[in-house]
């Protein structure tokens, strides 16, 4: 009589973590793996808020991306796009003023196969709306901020343009590695930095992830927007700190020409033209 609820119980448990496993994200690749997610686009943009003329611009319009690394020590989202995944109905595309966009974030980690709880480690290239649309999803990871950028996001008054606290509210509270301008090594083995790269913002920083087949990638948030800011070195109008920027333009291209690496402009169209999208992977 006792046996028989125990037994149920153990058959039932069993299944239980059968069902788990069966839906557990996948092994550990050997080599560090970037998916790269669709997040919409902002379109309507004045040029001269870049320092530029329409007609100085290949293309005006941003396209707005975010990043999964996938390295054999864990996860690290960079980046979660421009709108809640929320403010989806039925299906439908979502217009925010100059943003829109026609998918949600989480189904295309999904297709990656993992969901928020098995992010390890969140990063923002910094805290602009149309990079922390789905920041509150991954508060349940280690949260990767440098400290001035933190301070302007929870201040005594939240400081900046751009800036949509409630997105990112649930950070405050989240783990946090804080860091002072300093680059983290973020599995220990030196494939995965982040790079401090102030000037956009306070505390803007930049990726950096070395995959075995491809070479060095970085993942260069906002320090440009265009392609032609890195061929005539103008900054934008909104700048926390355009000589900051510049320094900080400098540090980077010395870094990826040093490692003959790719820099990628988050919001560059031709650039993520070029690239697959979840569930393929750069490695
Ligand atoms: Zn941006």
């Amino acid at each position: 009589m006792i046996s028989k609820p125990w037994a149920a119980l153990a058959a039932a448990a069993a299944l239980w973590s059968f069902g788990v496993s069966a839906q557990n994200r996948p092994a550990p690749p050997a080599t560090p793996r970037i998916y790269i997610f669709d997040n919409g686009s902002i379109k309507g943009l004045d040029p001269a808020l870049f320092n530029f003329k329409r007609e100085e611009l290949k293309e005006v319009d941003f396209t707005d991306i975010s990043y999964l690394i996938v390295h054999p020590r864990g996860t690290l989202m960079f980046d979660s796009g421009e709108i809640a995944d929320s403010k989806f109905k039925d299906g439908q595309p979502v217009t925010e003023g100059v943003m829109s966009a026609s998918k949600p974030l989480l189904p295309q980690l999904a297709a990656a196969g993992y969901r928020p709880a098995d992010i390890n480690y969140f990063a923002l290239s910094h805290y602009h709306g149309d990079h922390t649309g789905n920041a509150n999803e991954f508060a349940g990871a280690t949260w990767i901020v440098q400290k001035a950028e933190r301070d302007f996001m929870f201040g005594p008054i939240p400081q900046g343009t751009i800036i949509t606290v409630d997105s990112f509210i649930k950070l405050k509270d989240a783990k946090t590695k804080v860091l002072n301008n300093e680059n983290y090594d973020v599995f220990g083995d030196g494939t995965v930095v982040l790079m401090s790269a102030p000037g956009h913002t306070p505390g803007h920083q930049v990726l950096a992830v070395k995959l075995a087949h491809r070479g060095l990638v970085v993942l260069a948030g906002d320090l440009y927007h265009y392609p032609e800011e890195r061929t005539t070195g103008r900054t934008p109008s909104f700048e926390f700190n355009a000589e900051q920027s510049k320094a900080s333009r400098a540090k980077i291209e010395q870094f990826v020409k040093d490692n003959h690496g790719e820099l990628w402009i988050e919001h560059d169209i031709a650039t993520h033209a070029a690239l697959p999208r979840s569930p393929k992977y750069v490695d």
